[in-house]
């Protein structure tokens, strides 16, 4: 089966098909460097990263760009309530956002570009636009009319008539019933920062920087974009519209858009007040990596709600593929040439996996698929049906989900060491002949989830 998505721009299923053969040039919104990311923007960028992982289990080799905007409107308003100069302000949350990224075990894309390092391009692009008459200037600031641009509205499905009564709009972010000519260029204020540039002083708008910065790192022509559903507009649409007056030449291939977390019912944001930072979920003793496979789990365009009871449940299903990982590498002494049912199942299992992933990404259809596998496996090994190509071909489909999804069975740490303790305590119990305190751990533990096996080797665990 070929790779497919369902790009925005025409609301199709489509077969994906790179420009150059081999090749995948990817651009992601990154971050507004104004505060710690939130775990709705993680879902983001964990699926982000999901996809230039698959690209790449699929053979792409992948070039991607993932912009920090460290100047905008809300950057400069925080700075300056802080007291403190743009890049001192926002230094620290380019920090945080790299170390929740390396706690989130996310790739490291092939380039990080700040906004206030590519003013120059931002300032030439808008000349490109002042040259084909498709911005005006009005106070200072020049505005793009979007009805130099007959495409205007392609991506978002508005209407560009529709916003008419009001001439144009300063401000980043604006509602999807009212397109306007929006600010490319700034015109400078005292209190704000500015950049002496070809076309005059002053600093740009949102959306021209992602326009500067994925055409000059990745061509005027590239693969795949994207960002959540709320960059669909404004943002995306405007990027289109400025890079495509410019250079008379389609911008973006495939537009990818993410559903967004949401809590009680609403997007989960800054604005609303209703977010987790992944701080704030560390400091609770939440596992990062239970987080990042509940982020996975939820197909990408669907709504994903977040609890904490879901967090527990993704955690649970994460500890199932560690007990199958550590149940694999005790299996190995007492393998035999024999078996190998399970090895078929196990190359249907990939084949099933690989299929649903092909298919835009449906990571919860290509989950299953692996815990039939699991499920498969206990009981080929509980039967003694299990050789040695039974483990091979076992481990490599946990090998496939490593890759693809980013986390590594059998690596569960401080649960463990948890667990194991409460069963010495019910082995000794047992040797003072306290069965009834035995007893009470057992339950205690299958309260959590944990099944206790008597063997003649010791005490085997396993979750349900
Ligand atoms: P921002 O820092 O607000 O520009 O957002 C960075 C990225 O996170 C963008 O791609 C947004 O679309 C995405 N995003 C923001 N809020 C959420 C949410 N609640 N769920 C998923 N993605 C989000
Ligand atoms: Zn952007």
């Amino acid at each position: 089966m070929a790779l497919r998505f369902y790009n925005t721009l025409t609301r199709q299923e489509e077969e994906f098909v790179p420009l150059n053969t081999g090749e995948v040039r990817l651009y992601t919104c990154g971050p507004t460097v104004y505060d710690y990311a939130h775990i709705g923007n993680f879902r983001t960028y964990l699926w982000e990263d999901l996809l230039r992982r698959y690209l790449q289990h699929r053979g792409y080799r992948v070039t991607q760009a993932m912009n920090l905007t460290d100047v905008d409107d809300k950057t400069i308003a925080n700075a300056r309530e802080a007291g403190l100069t743009l890049a001192d302000y926002t230094r620290k949350y380019i920090e945080a956002f790299f170390e929740d990224v390396a706690a989130l075990g996310i790739e490291k894309a092939e380039h990080y570009p700040r906004a206030t390092a590519y003013i120059p391009e931002m300032a030439r692009l808008v000349r490109r636009l002042q040259e084909k008459a498709h911005v005006y200037e009005s106070r200072g600031s020049l505005y793009f009319k979007i009805s130099t641009f007959p495409g205007y509205g392609r991506l978002s499905r508005v209407d560009p008539a529709a916003g008419a009564g009001q001439a144009r709009i300063d401000s980043d972010e604006y509602e999807k019933d009212n397109p306007r000519d929006f600010a490319v260029w700034k015109a400078p204020k005292d209190d704000e920062p500015y950049w002496d540039t070809e076309i005059g002083r002053g600093r740009p708008g949102w959306h021209i920087e992602c326009s500067a910065m994925s055409m000059k790192l990745l061509g005027e022509t590239f693969d795949i974009h994207t960002g959540g559903v709320d960059n669909i507009f404004p943002h995306h649409e405007n990027e289109i519209a400025q890079s495509e007056a410019a250079t008379g030449k389609p911008f973006v291939r495939y537009w990818l858009h993410a559903a967004h977390l949401i809590v009680d019912g609403e997007k989960m944001s800054k604005s609303k007040g209703n977010f987790f930072t992944l701080r704030d979920l560390a400091a609770r003793g939440h596992d990062m990596r239970a987080l990042r496979y509940m982020l996975l789990s939820v197909h990408y365009r669907k709504p994903l709600n977040f609890t904490v009871e879901g967090l527990s449940q993704a955690g649970a299903a994460l500890g199932r593929l560690d007990d199958l990982a550590l149940r694999l590498e005790a299996a190995t002494p007492s393998l035999t040439t024999g078996g190998g049912d399970l090895a078929v199942k196990a190359e249907k299992v990939l084949q099933g996996m690989t299929d649903a992933l092909d298919a835009d990404l449906n990571t919860a259809g290509a989950l299953g698929h692996l815990f039939d596998l699991v499920r498969e496996t206990h009981s080929a090994v509980d039967a003694g049906r299990f050789g040695e190509r039974d483990l091979m071909a076992t481990r490599g489909v946990l090998r496939a989900f490593e890759t693809i999804f980013g986390i590594r069975p059998g690596q569960r740490a401080d649960l463990d060491t948890d667990i194991e303790a409460l069963i010495r305590k019910r082995a000794e119990a047992r040797a003072r002949k306290d069965f009834a305190a035995a007893d009470r751990i057992r339950d205690e533990l299958l309260g959590r989830g944990v099944i206790l096996e008597d063997t003649p080797q010791g005490v085997r665990w396993k979750r349900k």
